[in-house]
């Protein structure tokens, strides 16, 4: 589903990815962990382009995005993403969220989308906020709200840039149990968390970066159960 192969980024002299491989496979879940800096949001943008790789490869469905003649928009269209932000319009109410970009891009009518955002909001445990506003809703709904909306362009993958970073602790398990369902109903996820045991139980492997470089991947019980690189050692007994 989606293939990284060689990928390099640089802001100007600052090398940020150094050359990263990873696949993931349909229904695979991937955990990406690391320390701050260490390239894992680059990493992300570049999958759906909102960054450009300085070279390398990266294919998303058989498509290979880092094509120049790749109608980026199509591409983008495929691949839905949940920041640490939540990002919804403030003025408009999470029905309208999560309706505007399928009318807009998917040109979907009013009915059908109002359809396809109240079974989302039903996914993630939200069906009576259709009509709230953002500002009504805890960091924790807003976070599920902005999954909904992804989910209502139908992804075939999503990706997920440290998705509860910014939510208060006791906010943070349901979001987490929105992101659990949607990997057993077998969608494909790139996520890049600090939820040590969100990884551990969910994702079928863990990514350890550090500087721009893969360090150690492998079965989430191994590498996070059972580090066997120092430098993944040392960040593991700092957040867990
Ligand atoms: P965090 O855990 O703090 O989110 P990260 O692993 O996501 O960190 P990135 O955001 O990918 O790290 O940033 C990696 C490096 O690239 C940092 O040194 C950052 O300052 C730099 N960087 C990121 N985006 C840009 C940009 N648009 N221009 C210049 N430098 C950038
Ligand atoms: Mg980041």
């Amino acid at each position: 589903q989606i293939e990284i192969r060689g990928l390099h980024k640089a802001f100007g002299d600052l090398e940020v990815l150094r050359g990263i491989d990873i696949t993931v496979a349909r229904g695979e879940v991937v955990c990406v962990i690391g320390p701050s800096g260490s390239g894992k949001s680059t990493l992300l943008r570049c999958v759906n382009l909102l960054e450009e790789p300085t070279s390398g490869t990266v294919s998303v469905a058989g498509t290979e995005v880092t094509d120049p003649d790749v109608d980026i928009d199509r591409v983008r269209r495929r691949i839905g993403m949940v920041f640490q932000s939540f990002n919804l319009f403030p003025h408009l109410t999470v029905l309208e969220n999560l309706t505007l970009a399928q009318r807009r891009v998917l040109r979907r009518g009013k009915a059908e989308a109002g359809r396809v955002a109240r079974a989302n909001l039903e996914r993630v445990g939200l069906a009576d906020k259709a009509s709230a506003y953002p500002a009504q809703l805890s960091g924790g709904q807003q976070q599920r709200v902005a999954i909904a909306r992804a989910l209502s362009m139908d992804p075939e993958l999503m990706l997920f840039d440290e998705p509860t970073s910014a939510l208060d602790p006791e906010l943070v398990g349901d979001v987490l149990a929105v992101m659990r369902s949607l990997a057993q109903e077998g969608m494909t996820m790139l996520v890049v968390t600090h939820e040590m045991s969100f990884a551990r139980e969910v994702a079928d492997r863990v990514v350890f970066m550090d500087g721009g470089v893969i360090v150690e991947e492998g079965p989430a019980a191994r590498v996070v159960g059972d580090p066997q690189h120092e430098r993944t050692r040392t960040f593991l007994a700092r957040v867990l």
